[in-house]
């Protein structure tokens, strides 16, 4: 908009006249449209950059324009908002480190390491890829934080396309030295809902020469599953293709059983919030026992992650659980670090900083 002929000229005249537009076209779209008689309701999120256009250019107008608009989207009542310098520069903070994640994207800068998963024999059975991002200035960035990040601006596609490819290209080159060792990633929920997965994994599979069935998907539990058909649909083919589904961090999410239900996966991952204080906490035992003695009656294979204990290693085994990860064995390394078998560290009182 034009807003130079308000005289005198008046901020608050200005983000008053921009947010009055903004609401008769939020207005104009609160009907329900129809699509063959079947009413949808659609919603409007709308971002607005009060500029002087002497003094800042297109690009930042759209960068501040996008900030806005994504804290619109988050507000539960407005759904209009307008960009301010002053309160947002966390804000702008975070959305360099958003367009920062994009250009490593661009660039192939992401990367991988592999935790092994190991049997009672410390023999390596699979690893499991985990997405590292080393930012040029703030060194390695969590890989929740740029997950979310790219989750938030919806390219969480763009983002395990990525991972997807290297953890692959990696896996193929560990893998020429340990035949017969598979392949655990990591999957937002969101993304079993995603139309092109089926259609990208198997392009990536291919040109990697990797079979399916030596995929297995994690999906976490700590995120909303929306049952949709598209997710039905995906899951069927995930497994028509043989690729095994994993329900990561069980026993943390707000509708476990539910999603068990739900997903029927081929593995539970039991949490480390558990596995960590079970030798100290009886309570907290009962609850592993009871995760295992429902996997067992389901036929659902186990892994107990962050194991750091060889306390607790040996209780897990005296139970009957046969898979193990965690930092007793090995923290999550590099392709090249990874060996056959591996030597868990000795018992220790305390784990390692
Ligand atoms: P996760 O899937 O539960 O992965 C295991 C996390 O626990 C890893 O953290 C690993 O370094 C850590 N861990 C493993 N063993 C131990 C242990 O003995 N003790 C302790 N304290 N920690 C242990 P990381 O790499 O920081 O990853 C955090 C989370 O980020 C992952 O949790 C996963 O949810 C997510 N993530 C990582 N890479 C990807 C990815 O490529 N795609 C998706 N969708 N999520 C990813
Ligand atoms: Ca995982
Ligand atoms: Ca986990």
């Amino acid at each position: 908009m034009d807003l130079s002929d308000i005289s005198p000229p008046s901020e608050e005249v200005q983000r008053a006249t921009a947010h009055a537009l903004a609401s008769r076209i939020t207005a104009s779209l609160a009907k329900s449209v129809r699509v063959d008689g079947i009413p949808i309701e659609v919603s409007l999120s709308i971002g607005i950059a009060l500029i002087d256009p002497r003094v800042t250019a297109t690009p930042q107008a759209m960068q501040q324009s996008d900030i806005a608009m994504y804290r619109a989207k988050r507000h539960k009542h407005s759904r209009i908002a307008i960009f301010d310098v002053a309160d947002q520069c966390s804000e702008l903070e975070t959305y360099q480190l958003y367009l920062d994640l994009m250009a490593a994207v661009r660039k192939q800068q992401l990367q991988v390491e592999f935790q092994p998963i190991v049997d009672g024999n410390n023999n390596i059975l699979a690893v499991e890829a985990l997405a590292r991002w080393h930012h040029l200035n703030r060194g390695m960035i969590p890989p929740e934080e740029f997950l979310d990040l790219a989750q938030k601006h919806r390219q969480l596609g763009v983002l395990w396309e990525a991972i997807l490819r290297c953890s692959l290209s990696d896996f193929a080159a560990l893998r020429q030295g340990i035949p017969g060792l598979c392949l655990a990633v990591n999957l937002y929920p969101t993304q079993l809902s995603d139309q092109h997965l089926l259609q990208l994994l198997d392009e990536q599979l291919a040109s990697h020469d990797i079979e399916p069935q030596a995929l297995t998907n994690e999906i976490t539990e700590r995120a909303v599953l929306e049952a949709t058909l598209v997710m039905r649909n995906n899951l069927s083919g995930l497994r028509q293709r043989g690729v095994r589904i994993s329900l990561d961090d069980f026993g943390t999410g707000y509708s476990s059983l539910t999603l068990l239900s739900e997903l029927r996966p081929d593995e539970i991952k039991i949490d480390r919030s558990f596995v960590d204080v079970m030798d100290k906490d009886p309570y907290v035992q009962g609850i592993v026992v009871l995760i295992i003695s429902l996997a067992r009656n389901l036929g659902i294979s186990l892994v107990a992650e962050g194991v750091e204990r060889s306390e607790t290693l040996k209780i897990l085994a005296q139970l009957g659980v046969e898979k193990f990860q965690g930092y007793l064995f090995s923290r999550p390394r590099p392709w090249q670090e990874i060996e056959p078998v591996i030597h868990p560290l000795p018992a220790s009182p305390q784990a390692p900083a």
